[in-house]
């Protein structure tokens, strides 16, 4: 028997809630999550990196060789100026690795757009890497830098042995050329939790970094962004090997914070997938799953409302718990 059509379009018109949007409902009687304005384009040039961190979401490695053709950049730029958005960030895998990396953040540059590029700060130790620090304070590039913690043997044991020295390396290195130390160079500092936990209060954190690596270090940051380790990736598979997966969501949903809604990084970004790809945001991307438009595509990317209906999920409960997650950090004081 063929299914009711009325039915059918009920069932695919208001497929069943996830976690969080049951909380999203009880708390603002919305059932979509929908987006507000397009602030920011995240572009994910690849998954290769340098490192193997534990907790990464893209599952990036040395051994990853996905990397964005010169085709989808060059559709990206061409919708860049339509899209009327202010901000782009450069990710990866480490996006430096990126063989038109340079040529690109000049392009950005000259559409007058801000850059901000997320690095895994020991890459401006690699040999091949001397000129790039240079670069990015020439074109004027925000960094943002993966310090899951100020002491080394926790860094070292999420993101691989002899990071930390180097991290602490690169970014006196960065010091040096004004980074962390000019407002027009800002250096900003990534912690997340080393496992099942939410992250402590951002602005207090922040002060025992700043404190914490002046006195041991000599070295200088901009912020401290706090982000919730998201159920997905390696994280996830560490959880589960622990047993902890079920216990970790509970933490989530009871942490749930409607407060935090209105500033959901999706609400003001889209993400680009290396292979053209787009998604609401990184996290999003890091599951397969794409923006919900007709034409999820990068050559589509100037006509996607910034009202667009947002794919939710059970992870979004890492955006929403206690002060809020982003790729910039805690969302509410
Ligand atoms: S540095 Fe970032 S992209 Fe590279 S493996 Fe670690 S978390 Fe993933
Ligand atoms: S995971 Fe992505 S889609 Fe979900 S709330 Fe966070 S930013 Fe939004």
């Amino acid at each position: 028997m063929l299914p009711d059509p009325a039915r059918l379009s009920m069932l695919t018109s208001h497929p069943p809630m996830n976690a969080f949007l049951r909380h999203m409902a009880r708390s603002t009687g919305a059932s979509r999550l929908h987006g507000h304005s397009l602030e920011t384009i995240q572009i994910n040039l690849g998954a290769r990196c340098t490192l193997e961190c534990h907790h990464c979401h893209i599952g990036a490695s040395p051994r990853r060789d996905e990397f964005m053709s010169a085709e989808i950049l060059d559709d990206l730029l061409a919708q860049l100026p339509l899209a009327h958005c202010r901000n782009v960030e450069l990710t990866g895998g480490a996006p430096e690795l990126h063989p038109r990396f340079r040529p690109l953040v000049e392009r950005l540059r000259a559409l007058s757009l801000r850059v901000r590029v997320r690095t895994n700060l020991v890459i401006h130790l690699e040999p091949d890497m001397r000129t790039l620090a240079p670069f990015l304070r020439d074109h004027q590039v925000a960094l943002i830098g993966s310090m899951p913690c100020y002491l080394e043997e926790n860094v070292d044991r999420q993101r691989g042995e002899g990071t930390f020295r180097g991290s602490i390396e690169a970014i006196r290195r960065l010091n040096a050329l004004g980074y962390g130390i000019d407002p027009q160079l800002p250096l900003d500092l990534v912690y997340n939790p080393g496992g099942a936990t939410l992250p402590p209060d951002q602005t207090r954190l922040e002060a025992q970094y700043r404190l914490q690596l002046r006195e041991r270090h000599g070295i200088e940051f901009t912020h401290l962004a706090t982000i919730t380790n998201m159920s997905i990736g390696r994280f996830r598979a560490d959880l589960r090997r622990k047993g902890e997966e079920e216990a970790y969501q509970t933490l989530l949903e009871e942490a749930f914070n409607p407060q935090t809604l209105e500033r959901l990084m999706c609400r003001h970004q889209i993400s680009v997938r290396w292979d053209g790809q787009l998604f609401d945001c990184d996290f999003n991307l890091a599951l397969g799953i794409p923006i919900t438009t007709p034409e999820p595509r990068v050559s589509a990317l100037a006509s996607i409302p910034a009202t667009r209906t947002i794919a939710t999920g059970n992870h979004c409960l890492a955006c929403s718990a206690g002060a809020g997650s982003s790729c910039s950090g805690a969302l509410v004081a």
